[in-house]
């Protein structure tokens, strides 16, 4: 019986099972693919306190480290299945079963892709899904934003501040995002609006260099230093549809403890409902969850 379990390993997991072994309590991470999550796609980081610069790998590898030191156990595997019985969480991964007294969820949200030739390829190398942590490594170029939505239009306002030129492409010919925001972004001198236009194809060899879009079923080249991905997010919660109260977009709603409408059920990270989604905050809530859950631990004793 472990005290907590933790689920997904990236920068919320890891920070909560830094606190909770720390906290003395036997703490397993379970991680399906990668230790370090989403930022071990990112080829630097500059927005993370104490690092100047660093590699996503580097720094999602010292987080891991730094809890395995600590006392943390962790598998690899994929969980399936989450139950509860008066005060213990079972946790199903393949043809295993684990079992805790507390439960931190921690599974992240994957940006939506476009599906589009070379995307795969250039990720990292002029595709991002993130304006805000990837639009400095842009200044002074060309971008576009791909999208419609709230996300579309802060991604480009705040490229607008960074970039020589931003292009917003959007397939149809209104936007889903505030009116206000858009309005905003049409007065901007560096910011050209495509609509009712999708994106075929990323044109490029080892880094972005154009993209091909169809506009009103025309085809047309546009030459890009970047390209962002903003058409949302989906958040990893399938197998919780029927456990706890989700947003309609699936994501997981908490208090300001991040606790969930079970006891004893935590949920820092990507995952949850709230604002910003970065490493600082994912690392923010990792610390929330691991404090209260050691709290209601003792609860429990
Ligand atoms: C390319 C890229 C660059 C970025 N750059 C920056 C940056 O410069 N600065 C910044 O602040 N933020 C950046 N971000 C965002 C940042 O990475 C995320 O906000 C952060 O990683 C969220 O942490 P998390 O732990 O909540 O989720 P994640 O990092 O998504 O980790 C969740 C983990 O859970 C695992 N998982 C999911 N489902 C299961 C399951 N059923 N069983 C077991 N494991 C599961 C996943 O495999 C994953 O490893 C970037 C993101 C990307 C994709």
């Amino acid at each position: 019986m472990y005290d907590i379990i933790i689920v997904g390993g990236g920068p919320a997991g890891l920070a909560a099972a830094i606190y909770a072994a720390r906290a003395l309590k036997k703490v397993l991470l379970i991680e399906k693919a990668t230790f370090g999550g989403q930022i071990t796609q990112a080829v630097n980081v500059e927005n993370y306190p104490g690092f100047e610069t660093i590699g996503g790998m580097e720094l999602g590898e010292r987080m891991y480290d730094q809890a395995k030191k600590l006392g943390m156990e962790s598998i690899y595997g994929e969980v399936s299945n989450i139950q509860k019985d008066a005060t213990t969480f079972t946790i199903f991964v393949s043809s295993k079963e684990y079992q805790s007294k507390a439960l931190i969820y921690a599974t992240g949200a994957s940006p939506r892709k476009l599906g589009v030739v070379n995307e795969e390829k250039l990720l990292g190398s002029g595709i991002s899904y993130c304006a805000t942590c990837d639009g400095a490594f842009f200044k002074d170029k060309t971008v576009c934003v791909v999208g419609g939505g709230n996300t579309a239009i802060d991604d480009a306002l705040y490229l607008s501040n960074l970039c020589k030129k931003v292009y917003l492409i959007h397939r149809r010919d209104g936007f889903r995002g505030e009116p206000v925001k858009v309005t905003f972004l049409k007065e901007k001198e560096n910011v050209e609006f495509i609509l009712n236009a999708t994106v075929k194809e990323v044109l490029g060899t080892d880094r972005v260099e154009a993209v091909l879009l169809n506009e009103n079923n025309q085809e047309r080249k546009l030459d890009v230093d970047g390209v962002f991905v903003a058409i949302g997010h989906e958040p990893n919660t399938k197998i919780l549809e029927d456990f706890i109260p989700l947003t309609p977009n699936g994501y997981i709603i908490t208090n300001l403890q991040l606790e969930t409408a079970v006891a004893g059920f935590y949920a820092a990270g990507d995952v949850r409902e709230k604002q910003v989604r970065q490493l600082t905050t994912a690392a923010n809530d990792g610390t929330i969850a691991a404090i209260m859950a050691c709290e209601y631990l003792d609860t429990l004793d």
